[in-house]
This record gives structure tokens, sequence and C-alpha cells, in this order.
């Protein structure tokens, strides 16, 4: 196992959105208007909730800068939502009596500037707490995640690649069907050490709003 090291590699908070594509930027900036309107919160006030500067998330309602998914978590802190609130939804979520198929291979985009797919396969549900992503970290990838709210637990289960999981203090390495339950809201990171792409299963598991605080 490697040292320790919290740090994440250099990397632009934003970058012009060439990476992620122009209709992913469209549809957050619509969608962080829409949770700001509905707070009737002030760019100020929405850029001191989620700990980033005002410039930044002017840009991001502008569609003039794609951020990264660590800003994108930052942002859905701030927000108290789960991370699928930010991300487009190309299809309802199925109801337990309308089952639907999904697929995770058509959902999956980059929604951010960094080096990870998303795809939501299951978007968060209110009443049962969770939302469950398919993440896909292209090699090389490394990001320490900031705490998310109260209460937060994430279960990672590794589907191909070999998962480099910071956990407690300390990185495991995960292969192929072998899963970890994390506190979310510490301090946490994953990476991809190898050369193909890992894919994992993240679900999140939010407490209810009345126990739940905003990472901040
Ligand atoms: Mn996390």
């Amino acid at each position: 196992m490697d040292a320790i090291t919290h740090k994440n590699p250099p990397e632009p908070e934003a970058a012009p959105g060439h990476e992620a594509s122009r209709e992913l930027a469209l549809a957050l900036a619509r969608r962080l208007r829409e949770l700001r309107t509905q707070r009737g919160w002030s760019l100020q006030q929405a850029a001191d909730a989620c700990g980033v500067s005002k410039a930044m998330l002017g840009q991001i309602e502008r569609a003039e800068s794609s951020p990264t998914v660590a800003l994108l978590w930052r942002i859905a802190g701030g927000f108290a939502c789960p991370l699928g609130d930010l991300l487009p939804a190309p299809t309802p979520t199925g109801a337990p009596e309308r089952p639907e198929v999904r697929s995770a291979a058509r959902m999956r985009a980059r929604p951010a500037s960094d080096a990870m797919l998303v795809s939501p396969l299951f978007r968060f549900d209110p009443d049962l707490g969770f939302e469950l992503l398919e993440l896909t970290l292209l090699p090389g990838y490394q990001r320490v995640s900031e705490p998310h709210a109260r209460g937060v637990v994430e279960h990672v289960l590794v589907l191909r690649g070999r998962l480099e999981l910071l956990c407690e203090g300390a990185w495991r390495e995960l292969g192929e069907g072998e899963g970890l339950r994390l506190a979310g809201d510490r301090e946490h990171g994953y990476r991809n050490p190898g050369e193909q792409p890992v894919v994992l299963l993240d679900l999140i598991h939010y407490p209810r709003a009345r126990d739940a605080a905003p990472a901040g």
C-alpha cells in the first residue's frame, strides 16, 4: 500500500466547457438556477452556502465553465441535495409498480471537467433516502472528497478493475466484486492507479432531512 497522501493532483477547479458536453453544461446551469430560485437565494448567498466564489457559481449558471465532480459535490452539499439532483435526468425514475430497465451504459456521461463518468442509475429517493450511481474512474484519476452532509454513508462496490479507496486515513485496495461501506461525512477518496478504467457502484445513503446538516 502506498504512503498516505491526501493531496489531489493539481487540477483546475473549472475548465472551459469543451470536456463536458455543452448540453450537460446547459442542463446544470438550468438546474442550479432552479435550486437557487426555490431557496430564494442570491448568487452570493448560494456561493456562501456552497463555499465557492460568486464568480465561479455565476460562470456555472451561465454555462460558461464546467466544474469538476468535486465542485459539484460541494455545490450539492451547499444546497443539501443529492449529487444526482444536479445531473440531467434522461428518463424518469421507474416506480416499483412501473418496472423500467435502466442502462448504465446509456446514462453514462462526463458531467464535469475531471476524469470521472457518472451514471445516475437510480436517482435520489426521498422515502428510501438513497441514490445509486455507477462511477467510472479513468486511468490516473484521484480525488480526495470533501466530507458530505452529516450522516451520509457510502457503499462502494467495484464492478471492474482495481480501485483504491481512502477510508479512515488509509488507502485500501478493492478488487472486482469487493465492497466497502464508509462514512461519507469524513474525509475519503477514490483513485485508479491502473491503466484501465475502474467501474464501481456507489450507493449513497442520506439520513432524513431533520438529522442532516450541509457539510459546509
Ligand atoms: Mn463521496
